[in-house]
C-alpha cells in the first residue's frame, strides 16, 4: 500500500470551467468571469460581503494587512503555532509581530494569554484556526473591543469551520484563506481575502492589481502589489464551490473513522470538536504521548515503511531561526507549542481515503505500538 499524506480532488465541473477559460483566452487576473464569480460566492458563503481573490494565502494575509494600513511601528499578536505565512505577512509590512502561546486542547492560541501581550502599539489580533478547528472567539472579539483592535483572521485550513454556528473568516473585521492544492477546496495555488468593510476591500482590490490610478491609470498613489488571481485558477475555485458542503462532510467522516479506530489507542491524544465548533478535519492531526512507547519521530518512521505518508505538527514561530537572526522572539518561551510542535502528526486525510485504507493505516499504528 502506498498512501499519501494528501491528494487533492478535482471534478469535472472544474475541468469544464478551466477548458473555458482556456478556449476563451481569459486566463489573466484581470479578464474572465471566473474570478468576481469566485469572489462572490466564497465570500457569501463565509457571511462576508466582499472577497478580493489573490495568489495565495500568503499572499492573501499580506494584501490584508495592507490595506488596513498595518506598518512599521504596528504590532500585530497572533498564535505562534501556525504556517509561517502569518507571521511573514505581518514582517514584510515592517510591523512587529507578537506571539502567543498554543492551548493543549486545540491547539489554537491560547486566549487567556492575549490580553498580556497587548500594548499601547498593538494594531491587530490574527487568531489562525489550526487544522480546521476554530479559535474560541468570543473571548477573543471581546478583547479586541476593548482595546479598539482588529481581527483578522487566518483561516486558511478552515473553510466552512464554524464557531457557534457561524463560519470562520468572516466573524469580526476579516479573514485570509487558502486555495493551495491540499486546503479545504482549491485553485492550485490561490487566496482570498474577505471583510464585511466596502472602503477596506476596494482598497484591497486595488493594492492586488499595482494600485492603479483611479483618474490617471499610470498615476500611483499607493505601494501596490500584483497579487491578481487569474481567471483559470479562479475557473477551478467556482467548480469546487459547487463541491464545498460535500467535500467537508467527507473530511468530516474520514476524521470519525480515524477516532473511532484509534480511540482506545493507548498514548495517543485525537482532536477534538469543542461544543461550540465545527471542525472541518482539514488534516487528521493527533499528539503522541510518551505512554504511546515511541516517540512521534519513529512512529512516523516506521509509518513510512509501511507505504503511510504522514507530516510533523508546525513548530513556533518563537522557534524560528529566521526570526531570531531578526531579533525577534529571542528570548520567548512558548513550551506547549514547542510540546505539540514534537508530539503533533497528521495522518492521510485526502478526500478519497477508502475506509479500507483507513483501516490500514490504524492497524499500522496500533501494530508498531504492539511491537514495542
Ligand atoms: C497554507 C497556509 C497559509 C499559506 O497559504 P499559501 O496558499 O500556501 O500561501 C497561511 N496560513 C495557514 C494557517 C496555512 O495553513
Amino acid at each position: 500500500m502506498n498512501i499519501p499524506v494528501f491528494e487533492p480532488s478535482l471534478g469535472r465541473e472544474e475541468f469544464a470551467n478551466v477548458e473555458e477559460a482556456f478556449s476563451t483566452g481569459a486566463i489573466s487576473g484581470t479578464f474572465g468571469r471566473f474570478i468576481s464569480e469566485f469572489e462572490e460566492t466564497f465570500a457569501s458563503y463565509c457571511g462576508a460581503k466582499y472577497g478580493v481573490a489573490t495568489t495565495s494565502g500568503t499572499t492573501a494575509l499580506h494584501l490584508a494587512l495592507a490595506a488596513y494600513g498595518i506598518g512599521p511601528g504596528d504590532e500585530v499578536v497572533l498564535s505562534t503555532s501556525t504556517n509561517i505565512a502569518t507571521c511573514l505577512a505581518v514582517v514584510y509590512l515592517g510591523a512587529t509581530p507578537v506571539v502567543i502561546d498554543a492551548e493543549r486542547r486545540t491547539w489554537n492560541m491560547d486566549v487567556d494569554r492575549v490580553e498580556e501581550a497587548i500594548t499601547s502599539r498593538t494594531k491587530a489580533i490574527m487568531p489562525v484556526h489550526i487544522y480546521g478547528h476554530p479559535v474560541d472567539m468570543d473571548p477573543l472579539i471581546e478583547i479586541a473591543e476593548k482595546h479598539n483592535l482588529l481581527v483578522i483572521e487566518d483561516a486558511a485550513e478552515a473553510h466552512g469551520a464554524e464557531y457557534k454556528g457561524r463560519k470562520v473568516g468572516a466573524l469580526k473585521d476579516a479573514g485570509c484563506f487558502s486555495f493551495y492544492a491540499n486546503k479545504i477546496i482549491t485553485t492550485g495555488e490561490g487566496g482570498m481575502f474577505i471583510t464585511h468593510n466596502e472602503k477596506v476591500a476596494k482598497h484591497a482590490a486595488s493594492l492586488k492589481t499595482l494600485a492603479f490610478g483611479e483618474e490617471v491609470r499610470f498615476q500611483h498613489e499607493h505601494l501596490g502589489y500584483n497579487y491578481r488571481m487569474s481567471n483559470l485558477h479562479a475557473a477551478l475555485g467556482v467548480g469546487q464551490m459547487k463541491r464545498i458542503d460535500s467535500i467537508i462532510e467527507q473530511k468530516r467522516q474520514v476524521a470519525a473513522r480515524y477516532s473511532t479506530l484509534l480511540t482506545n489507542v493507548k498514548g495517543l491524544t485525537l482532536p477534538v470538536e469543542e461544543p461550540w465548533a465545527k471542525n472541518v478535519y482539514w488534516m487528521y492531526a493527533l499528539l503522541v504521548e510518551d505512554e504511546f512507547g515511541i516517540s512521534r519521530d519513529d512512529l512516523m518512521a516506521r509509518l513510512r515503511e509501511h507505504g503511510i505518508g504522514t507530516r510533523s505538527f508546525f513548530i513556533g514561530m518563537h522557534a524560528q531561526p529566521v526570526f531570531h537572526k531578526m531579533g525577534l522572539f529571542r528570548d520567548q518561551k512558548c513550551p506547549v507549542a514547542d510540546d505539540i510542535a514534537q508530539r503533533g502528526l497528521y495522518l492521510p486525510s485526502s478526500l478519497n481515503l477508502t475506509d479500507e485504507e483507513v483501516a490500514y493505516v490504524c492497524d499500522a499504528i496500533t501494530s508498531i505500538q504492539a511491537e514495542q
